[in-house]
């Protein structure tokens, strides 16, 4: 089944074909870290995780480099708020991000590199690009030229007013044209700094990312992908970059980008403030509801996000739990309606309603599974409870359903009626079925 991805440079869907045959480079853009992430930032980590999985069954070796942004900022205000030093916030938010994801079901990278170590590369692909002429250096900053690249804006297609309408927003006198933006800027005795050929300073956001994809994918590689805001300017900058520093026609052959996740109609972002984070979530909601609730639409058309969303996410997956309970399930091959359905560019609905139609519980292990799902044993699934709730604990459970066995094998079945009807009271239902007794809260 071969794989067709919509690429945001072409504005068409293509098949996928690798640079290199046996070996497939991803690389995903990823947050900020400066506080905990919300739930909108998990959409592009959720919906390429299930590209990274379908790579994987499919290529001897996959690279999936995913960063993580730790110069910022926003980074050096917050720890500044919260009087502790940028070290200290940003490996602490970098830890739960990554344990926050993986409660979300997604695969941790082959590499998860951090900016702060690769500061020297930066600075080592500014001065080629000074050389190759495509970036000046003016008033402790260097900026990239960007008429010195004649086909800039190919991803964006944006017009050039318009490009030069979206740099305007740093208008500055040591800019030689509105629309060449900052490669390496200075930093103050007090903010965040590292020494270079232009004085202590810290580099730009985009020559992070062009970086650190070179470090360990090289300078032209398969996919690059992130949300839909990113197309300009972060990738477009990305692109001219290091394009023009290593003088290739592309950076990376596909650029797949994610659609908004949205709330009653608007992007969830941290600067409107409708955002729930992940963490927070993950309290009320199992992970795997959040996972299959931001694959129920298209990875590129937006989302919704509701509470009942979730909620009905979660009930598909106790349906599904269901039919694995008690059965013993074997490991077969992702079902061909499933594979098919993410073949052609990630589709995820489509992929959903194929699990649904699936009857054997191998085949629906495997066919949800695919796509990061039902991965965990249903008795686990079934003992679940959000944060805080009250009630008795999974040894106490299993201490009363032994002395109910114990009553029933006396013969003495008005205790236990009894115990049943305590644990129902406290929420606990039991089932009784050919292997033992069950139980789930509810
Ligand atoms: P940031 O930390 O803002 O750079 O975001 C990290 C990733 O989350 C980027 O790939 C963004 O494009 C993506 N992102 C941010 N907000 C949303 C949203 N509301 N819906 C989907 N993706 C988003
Ligand atoms: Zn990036």
């Amino acid at each position: 089944m071969s794989l067709v991805v919509y690429n945001t440079l072409s504005r068409e869907k293509e098949p996928f074909v690798p640079l290199q045959p046996e070996h497939v480079r991803l690389y995903v853009c990823g947050p900020t870290v400066y506080d905990y992430v919300h739930i909108g930032n998990a959409r592009p980590v959720v919906a390429f995780d299930v590209l990274y999985r379908l790579l994987k069954r499919r290529y001897p070796r996959v690279t999936y480099v995913r960063n993580i942004t730790d110069i910022d900022d926003k980074i050096m205000t917050r720890a500044a708020e919260n009087g502790e030093t940028i070290d200290a916030l940003t490996n602490r938010t970098a830890q739960a991000y990554q344990s926050d994801m993986g409660r979300l079901g997604a695969l941790p990278p082959d590499v998860e590199p951090r900016a702060t170590a690769y500061v020297g590369r930066m600075v080592a692909l500014i001065e080629r690009l000074i050389n190759r002429g495509h970036a000046y250096a003016a008033d402790g900053h260097v900026l990239f030229s960007v008429p010195s690249m004649p086909d800039y804006g190919r991803l964006s297609r944006k017009p050039r007013d318009e490009l030069i309408a979206g740099a305007r927003v740093e208008v500055a006198p040591y800019k030689k044209d509105p629309a060449d933006f900052v490669l390496w800027k200075p930093s103050t005795e007090a903010q965040a700094g590292w020494p270079s050929p232009w004085g202590r300073g810290r580099p730009g956001w985009h020559i992070e990312c062009s970086a650190m994809s070179a470090a360990h994918l090289g300078e032209t590689f398969d996919i690059h992908a992130g949300g839909l805001d990113l197309i300009f300017p972060h990738h477009e900058n990305e692109i001219a970059q290091s394009r023009s520093a290593f003088g290739h026609a592309i950076m990376a052959k596909y650029w797949m980008h994610n659609g908004f996740l949205n709330i009653s109609g608007e992007k969830m972002s941290k600067s409107l403030g409708n955002f729930f984070t992940v963490h927070e979530l993950l309290d009320q909601y199992p992970g795997e509801a959040i996972r299959l609730l931001l694959l129920s639409a298209h990875y590129r058309q937006p989302l919704d996000f509701t509470h009942e969303g979730l909620q009905a996410a979660k009930a598909t997956l106790d349906r599904w739990y269901g039919h694995l309970r008690g059965k013993t399930v074997g490991d077969v091959s992702v079902p061909p309606t499933v594979e098919e359905a993410l073949s052609d560019d990630l589709n995820t609905p489509q992929a959903i309603a194929a699990i649904h139609q699936l009857d054997d519980p191998a085949e629906l292990r495997a066919g949800a599974r695919a796509i990061g799902l039902l991965q965990h044993d249903p008795e686990a699934w079934f003992r679940w409870a959000p944060a805080g709730t009250s009630g008795p604990s999974d040894a106490e459970i299993e201490a009363a359903i032994a002395a109910r066995q114990a009553a029933r094998k006396a013969k003495d079945f008005k205790e236990s009626d009894r115990i049943r009807d305590a644990l129902k009271a406290q929420g606990v239902l039991l089932e009784d079925g050919p292997k033992g007794t069950s139980w789930k809260r509810g």
